[in-house]
């Protein structure tokens, strides 16, 4: 899959995503990860990309030309109009599933915004999706693009060594994943669960599910909504809400 990132940082977003996991599998040519520096684009003999926003208020607005020329640079280069993500806490929450929804695509482009945003002339050309990582604001786009990338690489194929981590995480399902231990069996006084131990596929499958509909209902009732649940856990769900109201 290739990444085109526009950003007026690019060493920064590169330095981010040339290491660990990400980083190997764009050694292996399982991702293209390319920076495209907006301010290359300027059209300034100053490399000025920003200006006053009209109608006055705090701060620099990004001018819509070297954003959009930046844009171009991308397109003419591989030839068609892919996806492209403008990152903005103004966009729908990124979630797991717009991260396998974006791994299907060959090419995306992820548009970084600075200052108090790009011209929005250029974002009507060019910006097919507005995404935001949460109702937080931040001083750019350039962590919100790492994290789409990050989350996005993961569910292209062969970017994780082994494919099963990808399918029993948080959020399969609808649920978040049930808590884990390694080695040594005690640590700090506290035992790893017996069952655990057991070697006893189906038990330790049926413990597994038990804590991931716990700990959900716990942390993320929210999510249960979406659940896929069998007869029995959805009784189980509704004894613990009644538990909860009847304490309140
Ligand atoms: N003036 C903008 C507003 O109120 O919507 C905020 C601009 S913010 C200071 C600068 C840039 O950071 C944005 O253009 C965007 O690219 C990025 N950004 C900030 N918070 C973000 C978030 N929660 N999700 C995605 N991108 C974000």
């Amino acid at each position: 899959m290739n990444f085109y990132i526009l950003t007026l940082f690019p060493e920064m977003v590169m330095h981010g995503l040339n290491t660990s996991i990400i980083g190997r599998a764009s050694a292996a040519g399982l991702l293209h990860l390319e920076a495209v520096d907006i301010r290359a684009y300027s059209a300034n003999k100053h490399h000025k990309v920003d200006d006053y926003p009209y109608g006055g208020g705090a701060g620099m607005l990004m001018q819509a030309q070297p954003v959009y020329d930046a844009w171009q640079s991308v397109v003419s280069k591989i030839g068609k109009k892919p996806r492209c993500v403008y990152v903005t806490p103004q966009g729908r929450t990124f979630r797991q599933e717009d991260a396998k929804a974006f791994a299907e695509e060959s090419d995306l482009i992820l548009l970084c915004g600075h200052y108090e945003g790009i011209d929005e002339r250029a974002l009507e050309e060019i910006a097919t999706d507005y995404i935001s990582i949460g109702d937080y604001v931040l001083t750019g786009g350039e962590l919100p693009a790492m994290v789409l990338v990050d989350a996005i690489s993961r569910m292209v194929p062969g970017v994780l060594t082994n494919q099963e981590s990808g399918s029993a995480e948080s959020f399969e399902g609808s649920l978040l994943e049930y808590p884990q231990y390694s080695r040594p069996e005690e640590w700090h006084g506290k035992k790893v669960p017996d069952v655990l131990l057991s070697g006893h596929h189906k038990n330790i499958a049926a413990w597994r599910r038990e804590q991931s509909l716990q700990r959900t209902f716990e942390r993320r009732p929210d999510l249960l909504e979406k659940a896929e649940l069998s007869e029995y856990e959805k009784q189980w769900l509704e004894e613990k809400k009644m538990a909860g109201h009847e304490k309140q």
